[in-house]
Formats: structure tokens, sequence, C-alpha cells
């Protein structure tokens, strides 16, 4: 007999697999039924069904734009370009953001936005068109603002998409001098900050190396503490992925597998990143990489054993069929929602770490919050007071050397002088939050005895926003 919100197969859909895992955390807090209720839904859900010629033809385009949560404004959320795109998946992701952005203190609700098409198979030219459209059906129902709702990348999205997003809300809206902040993830030289690009994947390694720093956790599943020598396999080589790659492969760990559409490839001994890169722009395909194995069942690669798992492409990826055949010591969930909710009981009792993605895939939306403030103020982080800190970290250096008499050599000179620019203070601010995030989720665990960490960061981040309504003064 099958449950409430249960499909054919028995698995719940991707909103009750959230809605499942928020009810086993608000088990933890005493808090009146009404407000959870108002904290789990999605306060307003637009559907825009809008026609575009491509071709000869008129085609109606499919899309949405949910806003979670309006308990922090403006809403904050990405934009999926995928044929897959559904009402149930974009609430569920604007569900998920909610969650993050209280956890990580980056003061927005959550939201997200989908777009039905598949951009692999459509030009440039039609993208555009539709995303324009898009835009202007968001401005004419005030779904999109600095101050309302900021839009980011997601899958099949990115830097080009935001900046059309952003000249369209500008010639809307002329002489709005926050235009800017109305989209994040846009180019450096449309707005955009250093380091958003490179922000969810390095959100992902800074989460995941904190992990391997914990003594505790690494014994409990039989790994040396460190990144170097762990072994990894990755799903999806997007935006979010190749960075996640990049950043495990400088820092030492040997990436054994990397898994993509159309096929996986192995090697025991690790791939060179950006070997395989340039492979996949030459010929369109991570398969065939010299010195790796194919492997065509692409799902087939989550199941290879290793340290490290990094689902970094899709939602649902590790289900209950193939859960049990997760060799994986830990997973770090990079993409929103890649495991169910039945799934991950079952790897829990396998004994295996599961990072969840409502904190680990934080970084892009962090980052995003860093843009969004740059954009507002109009100044790059680092212009005021780089050069300050220079002369003042010279006068110092001189003092020193002075008084012990001692020259320091050009190269360290260099070190040591070096005011902070736009991409140290970025990167300095989402190490901090990401590390600091981190421990908030582990103390939390530690301190309730709560079995699973998806639990603690659930529970850490339904107190944030239930103090947030409380002090609104709407449930005194
Ligand atoms: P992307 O479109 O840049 O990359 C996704 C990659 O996954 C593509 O290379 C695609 O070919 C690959 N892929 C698709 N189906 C696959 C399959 N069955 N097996 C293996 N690979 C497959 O998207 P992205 O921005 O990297 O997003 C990936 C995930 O991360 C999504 O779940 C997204 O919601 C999440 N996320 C993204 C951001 C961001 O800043 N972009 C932030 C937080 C979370």
């Amino acid at each position: 007999m099958l449950k409430k919100n249960q499909n054919k197969t028995g698995s719940y859909d991707f909103f009750h697999c959230i809605e499942k895992n928020f009810n086993k955390a608000a088990k933890f807090i005493s808090v009146e039924k009404g407000l959870l209720e108002q904290i789990k839904l999605c306060n307003s859900v637009y559907r825009i069904n809008f026609p575009v010629r491509i071709g000869k033809e008129i085609k109606v385009i499919e899309s949405y734009r949910v806003q979670h949560s309006h308990h922090k404004l403006p809403c904050k959320g990405g934009i999926r370009y995928s044929i897959k795109v559904n009402q149930n998946e974009i609430m569920t992701l604007a569900a998920l953001m909610t969650y993050k952005c209280a956890i990580m203190d980056v003061p927005f609700g959550g939201a997200k936005g989908g777009i039905k098409i598949d951009p692999q198979t459509m030009s440039i030219d039609n993208i555009e068109k539709i995303t324009r459209r898009y835009t202007s059906e968001l401005i004419k129902k005030n779904f999109i603002g600095p101050g309302i709702d900021v839009p980011a990348p997601d899958y099949g999205s990115g830097e080009r998409e935001m900046s059309w997003i952003f000249d369209t809300f500008l010639s809307l809206n002329p002489g709005d001098v926050n235009a800017l902040a109305c989209v994040t993830g846009k180019p450096i030289s449309q707005g955009g900050v250093r380091g958003r690009k490179e922000a969810t994947g390095l959100g992902v390694f800074y989460g995941i190396r904190e992990l391997c720093r914990m003594k505790e956790e690494m014994f409990s599943i039989g790994l040396d503490i460190g990144i170097i020598g762990k072994k990894i396999i990755i799903q999806g080589l997007g935006n979010v992925g190749y960075h996640v790659a990049n950043f495990f492969y400088n820092s030492g760990a040997i990436i054994i597998a990397l898994a993509e559409r159309e096929g996986a490839i192995y090697n025991e001994n690790g791939l060179n990143i950006s070997d395989v890169l340039s492979h996949l722009k030459e010929t369109g395909s991570i398969l065939n990489f010299p010195g790796a194995k194919n492997i065509n069942n692409t799902d087939k690669a989550l199941e290879l054993e290793c340290d490290i798992l990094i689902p970094a492409a899709l939602e649902n990826v590790i289900h209950k069929n193939n859960a049990d055949k997760i060799k994986a010591k830990i997973i770090g969930e990079a993409a929103n929602g890649p495991i169910t909710y039945d799934a991950d009981k079952i790897l829990r009792k396998k004994g295996i770490i599961i990072i969840p993605d409502i904190y680990l895939n934080a970084g892009g939306v962090t980052v995003s919050y860093f843009e969004w403030l740059k954009n507002l103020s109009h100044v790059r982080y680092g212009r005021v007071e780089r050069k300050f800190s220079e002369n003042m970290n010279s006068e110092l250096l001189q003092i020193i050397e002075t008084i012990c008499k001692k020259k320091v050599s050009i190269e360290e000179k260099k070190i040591i002088l070096r005011g902070a620019s736009e991409i140290d203070l970025v990167r300095s601010g989402l190490e901090d939050t990401m590390i600091n995030g981190f421990h908030k989720i582990r103390d939390l665990k530690k301190s309730l005895c709560i079995n699973s960490t998806r639990t603690a960061a659930f529970l850490l981040s339904i107190k944030k926003i239930v103090d947030s309504y409380k002090k609104l003064g709407i449930f005194p």
C-alpha cells in the first residue's frame, strides 16, 4: 500500500523527500505547528507559458519562478535550464535555497527558477530570446529586482544568461542605479564578483576538507586525516563539478573517476583534470581519454570503490535501488538533492558519512551575496583600502628590518607587502563561512546526539528561520 506522496515505485517525490527531512529535524524543537507549516510551504509559485518564434514555428515555453520564503528579502536562487524542469522540482530547489541561506547566515529567502528547454540542442540566439522574454515576464509580475528576487546561474545556465537578464532588467528599468544587483553570477565586466564562477566548487572543497581534518570522523571510517592521496569520484563535469575536481586535484587528491552524460572514465592512478578538460573540448566527450578505461553505463561509476564520492550533476541519482551498492566512505552532495530520502537511510546504515547539499553547495549563494553587496555599494572589494594596507605593511617591514638589522628577500617582501585584492577577500569570506557552517552543524549534531548530519543541518536552519519569524512579530 503506497503512502501519501509516494510514486508507483514507492519513492517520495522530490519536494516530499525534503519535507520528510524537515519533519525529522523539527522533532528536535518545540515550535507551533502553524509556524512549521509556514516555513515548509512555498509562499509564491509563478508558472509562465510564453510564446517564442523559433525558426518558422511558434513554440510555447514552459517556465517557473518559485519564491519559497519571504522571511528575509530579497529572495535568491538560480535559474535551471533543462528539459526536465517541472513545478515540483523548482519548488523543492527553492525550499533548499531557504534552508541553505539560513545555515550560512546569508540574509535571503529561498527562490528558484526553471525554463523547460534543452540548451544543448538550441542556438545561442534562441536561448537569448527565451532568456530575455522570461526576464520581462518576471518584471511584469514583480518577481525580479535587487530588493525583491535575485536570480543566479544553476544547471544549464551561466554568466552569459545572467548578463542578458541584467541587460533586459536595466532596459525596462532605466535609471535604476541598483539594477546590477537584480541578478548575480554575472561576468566581471558586467558587475560580477571575482571568484563567483568557481565559488560553489570551492565551497564544496572547503566543506569536505574540513571534515577530513576531523580525527574522530576520519578514524570512524578508517581514513587518515587530510586530503592528500584521497581517492575521489565526481559525477558531472559542469560548472560545479569541474571546479570541485580542479581544487581537489591541485590539493593532492587522486581523481580516480569522472562521470558525464555519455559515460564515465576511470584510472586508479588518477586523472589529470586539465588534460581531461582539453580532451573534452577537443573531442566533445570525456570518453577515450588516454590511459583511462571507459565505463559506458555512466551510473555505474557511482558504485566504484573510493574514499569520497561527489555527485555534482542532478538530483535523485542515488536511490533505494543503487544505495546498497555504493562503496564510498564519504559522500559530498555538490548537486542539489542527489540522494533520495530512502537512499539516505541505507547509506547511513552502511556507515557512510554524508555531507548534505543544504550546507555543502552553499558556497555559490554565499559569494552571490558578496556580489549583490558589491553591486549595491558600487565599488570593487579592496579598491579603497588595498594601497593603504600595502603602504602600512611596507612601513612596518622597514621598522622591523631596522630593529633586526636584517633585510628580507625580494620574494618574501612581495608576500609580506601584498594588500588584499577582490579575489583574496571573496575567497577568505567563503572559506570562513564554510568552516563556520561546518562547525555549527557538527556542534549541534553532537550536543543533541543526532545521528545524521542532514538532520542537524535542517535543525540549525529551522531554528534560525523560526527565530527570524518570531522577531518579525508575526508569531509572538
Ligand atoms: P552545469 O549545467 O554547469 O553542469 C552539470 C553537468 O552535469 C553537465 O556537464 C552535464 O553534462 C552533467 N550531467 C548531466 N546529466 C548527467 C548524468 N546523468 N551523469 C553524469 N553527468 C551528467 O550545472 P551546475 O551549475 O554545475 O550544477 C550542477 C548541480 O549543482 C545542480 O544540482 C545544481 O542545482 C547544483 N548547484 C549549482 C550551483 C551553481 O552555482 N551553479 C550552486 C549550488 C548548487
